[in-house]
């Protein structure tokens, strides 16, 4: 791998936009924090590294990534712990993913200097934009594209890499309700399922905006081959448990390798649960479900961490789940994440790290 120049020239705004936000009602997704990380790759290495003023990186209409879809991006959150300071939650993980993901999109590495000091510089210029625990979080957003000017579908030569940060609010994620249908498919075996790409999220818009007309808020996405066994929920990975056992699919190269299944599998394991990574198919779930042996089921990722499933339709019946406050699994882990997560409780895994 290319060794880069880690030296991170900084570009600080003029006037922070800070004072403008209400940090107790912030706006999801929509308010930027004054500055981004700019990495630019040509000449086959990364040349500039800038943190410079949160704006519009002005680019052709021929760039590839906006024609072909050439990009990847990460989720990532930065909490204020009970201390002050920021602390992130495994971004080493998210470091290793976006290079999985840009090797499936023919894309270059970013190296880990780039990618670690980047973003622990930026953080650190734009500390005073991490909520308090109580108030949310700091989202952030590594994001790579193609920028070659050119319309013959190729791998680009020349890439950005940036990395971009919105405060978000408290996310008191409702219970969630599924439709589980045959009509679309997520991902299929050798696509891109596993990785994070941009073009992922176009194409689940349509089935998602038919689930939300029947009243549902997201797809429960089914494999492409049987249509029966359960991947993911939305964008989050999909957890249950029946008869005191949690199950949730395996990694077959379709389902994203969520860091926040990774680390629910870990803490169910060391605490003593029955855990099985397996395939799980919606027939299971409906059966489980006549017959009272299913008690929770919930999705997992970094938006919302622990979000509960209140119930999915299939085949024309609902499956519904068990009262949120019964639901010992899904809430448990939810405490304990978020505890871990924003330092107010110790951490056995070095999950956390300050900036
Ligand atoms: C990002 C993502 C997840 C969750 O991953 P985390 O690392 O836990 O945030 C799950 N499924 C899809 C499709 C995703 O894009």
């Amino acid at each position: 791998m290319e060794v880069a120049q880690t030296h991170i020239k900084v570009q600080p705004i003029a006037e922070s936009r800070l004072s403008q936000i209400d940090m107790n009602d912030i706006p999801f997704g929509r308010v930027f924090s004054d500055h981004m990380l700019v990495a630019r790759y040509r000449d086959g290495k990364w040349q500039e590294v800038q943190i410079e003023p949160y704006g519009p990186l002005p680019m052709a209409p021929s760039v590839s990534s906006l024609n072909y879809g050439q990009a990847v991006f990460e989720g990532m959150k930065a909490h204020r712990a009970p201390s002050g300071a920021p602390v992130l939650f495994r971004p080493q993980d998210n470091f290793r993913r976006i290079n999985q993901s840009a090797a499936r999109l023919c894309m270059p590495p970013v190296p880990e200097d780039i990618f670690m000091d980047g973003l622990r510089e930026l953080i650190r210029l734009d500390s005073a934009w991490v909520p308090s625990a109580e108030q949310g979080a700091l989202y952030i957003r590594p994001l790579m594209f193609a920028t070659d000017e050119y319309i013959g579908v190729k791998a680009s030569e020349s890439y950005i890499f940036c990395i971009f940060t919105c405060p978000v609010g408290p996310y008191y994620a409702e219970p969630v309700s599924l439709l589980a249908s045959k009509d679309y498919v997520r991902a299929a075996i050798g696509g891109t399922g596993s990785a994070k790409a941009a073009g992922n999220y176009a194409a689940a818009l349509l089935p998602d905006r038919l689930a939300k007309a029947q009243g549902y808020n997201n797809i429960l996405w089914l494999d492409g081959r049987e249509q029966q066994y359960i991947e993911e929920c939305g964008t989050m990975n999909v957890f249950f448990v029946i008869d005191d056992t949690v199950i949730t699919p395996r990694l077959t190269g379709t389902i994203l390798p969520g860091i926040t299944r990774n680390s629910v599998l870990q803490l169910l394991q060391d605490h003593g649960y029955k855990v099985e990574t397996r395939p799980i198919s919606i027939y299971e779930v409906q059966e489980a479900f006549h017959e009272g042996r299913l008690q929770d089921a919930f999705g997992t990722g970094t938006a919302a961490t622990i979000t509960h499933i209140a119930r999915i339709g299939f085949g024309g019946e609902d499956i519904t789940l068990p009262a949120v406050a019964e639901r010992k699994v899904s809430n448990w882990l939810k405490d304990t994440l978020y505890q871990i997560r924003t330092g107010q409780q110790s951490d056995p895994y070095g999950w956390v790290e300050g900036v």
